[in-house]
C-alpha cells in the first residue's frame, strides 16, 4: 500500500488511510469538513447547488451541503485550493496557492490561541476513531506505524534538493517534531494516543512549516508546555530572563492563593497527563500519583520550571524569586 511516493507527509494520504480501513470514501471538501469541523470549511444554510467559494475576509471556504455531501461546484479555483491543501494540486495557480497559505496560517493561528480548540480537535479524532470496530481499530493502529516508519525512513533518504522542491516544503525541525509527536503518542497503544497521533499527521501534513508552531507550543498530547505565568510568556520577559537572570523578577497576578503552587500547572512526568485537572489533585501532597498511569510525581520547588529549556537543562525555577513573587501578591489583597 505505501510506496516511496507515498512517504512524504501529506494531507490526502493521511486521510486515505482512514478512508482504507473506514471503507468511507470523501470528496476533498468533504473531509476537510469531517477532520477539521468549522476551521476550513463553513457549511452555509442553504441547500443549493451553488459552487463553493472561498471568503477571503474570514480565510475559510464557503459551501453548501446538497444531499449530506459538500457541493464543490465548477469553480476550478476551490478545487485547486483544496488539491493544494491535500497535496495533489500543483502548478502555477498563483492565487489558490497563496490562498492555501493563507487558510494555513489562520488556522494555526486559531489553534495556537486557544488551548482548549486544540484538545476539542483532539476529542473530535477520537470520536471519529471510536466509529471504527474493533478489527478496523487494530488494522488503522497498523497504517499508521507503517506510515510513521516510512515517512521517517523516507525522509533520511531524501536529499535537501528533494526537501525544498516539495510543493510546500517543510524544516526538518518541524517534520521530525510532528513525526515524533505522532509516534510517541501512537506508543501509548490506547484510544487517546491514537487519536493524538493521527491529529498530529492530519495538522502536519495540512500545515506544513505552520505546524512549527503547534510542535513549539505544545506537547504531543497537545497539552500545552508548563503552565504559563503571568507576566513572563512576553517576549521581552523572556529576553530578559534568558539575558540577565539575576535580575529577572517573577510577577504573579492569580487569585488562586489558596494552593501551595498558585499559577502552576502540574504534568505528569511519564504520560504527560495535566495532573491539576485529575479528581481529587491537591498541591498540598508531596507526591501526586498519576491517575492515568500510577506514576508517582514530586510536588516541590524543584520540579517546577519556566520553560522547555529550562527542564531540559535540569534548571528548576528559583525558588525564593517565585516565593516572593507569591508574598508580594498576597500583600497585594
Ligand atoms: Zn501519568
Amino acid at each position: 500500500m505505501i510506496n516511496a511516493e507515498n512517504s512524504v507527509l501529506r494531507f490526502g494520504y493521511a486521510v486515505s488511510l482512514y478512508e482504507e480501513v473506514s471503507g468511507v470514501t470523501m470528496s476533498q471538501l468533504d473531509a476537510l469538513a469531517l477532520f477539521f469541523p468549522g476551521l476550513i470549511v463553513r457549511e452555509r444554510t442553504d441547500s443549493e447547488k451553488t459552487d463553493a467559494e472561498f471568503n477571503e475576509h474570514d480565510c475559510v471556504i464557503e459551501a453548501s451541503a446538497v444531499n449530506g455531501k459538500l457541493y464543490t461546484g465548477n469553480d476550478g479555483k476551490v478545487r485547486q485550493l483544496t488539491g493544494r491543501l491535500y497535496g495533489t494540486a500543483k502548478g502555477n495557480r498563483e492565487k489558490e496557492r497563496k490562498n492555501a497559505e493563507l487558510i494555513r496560517r489562520r488556522m494555526t493561528r486559531d489553534l495556537c490561541s486557544d488551548e482548549q480548540r486544540t484538545v476539542q480537535l483532539k476529542e473530535h479524532i477520537q470520536m471519529l476513531l471510536s466509529r471504527l470496530n474493533d478489527v478496523q481499530r487494530e488494522r488503522f493502529e497498523d497504517v499508521l506505524l507503517e506510515y510513521i516508519v516510512f515517512l521517517a525512513a523516507g525522509r533520511a533518504e531524501m536529499s535537501a534538493y528533494e526537501k525544498d522542491a516539495e510543493a510546500f516544503p517543510m524544516d526538518d525541525e518541524v517534520f521530525d517534531g510532528v513525526v515524533w509527536n505522532a509516534a510517541y503518542q501512537l506508543a501509548r497503544w490506547n484510544e487517546e494516543g491514537t487519536a493524538a497521533a493521527y491529529l498530529w499527521l492530519l495538522l502536519g501534513s495540512l500545515l506544513r512549516n505552520e505546524a512549527g508552531r503547534l510542535v513549539r507550543l505544545y506537547d504531543s498530547s497537545f497539552l500545552q508546555v508548563y503552565g504559563q505565568r503571568g507576566g513572563e510568556t512576553d517576549l521581552l520577559s523572556r529576553l530578559e530572563y534568558l539575558f540577565s537572570p539575576q535580575e529577572f523578577e517573577y510577577t504573579y497576578d492569580g487569585d488562586d492563593l489558596g494552593r501551595r503552587f498558585p499559577g502552576i500547572e502540574w504534568f505528569c512526568d511519564r504520560c504527560g497527563d495535566h495532573l491539576n485537572e485529575q479528581e481529587g489533585f491537591d498541591d498540598h501532597l508531596p507526591v501526586w500519583k498519576c491517575t492515568r498511569c500510577g506514576y508517582p510525581n514530586k510536588l516541590d520547588y524543584s520540579a517546577v520550571f519556566d520553560s522547555r529549556e529550562q527542564l531540559r537543562d535540569g534548571e528548576p525555577a528559583d525558588k525564593q524569586k517565585m516565593a516572593e513573587a507569591l508574598r508580594k501578591r498576597r500583600q497585594k489583597d
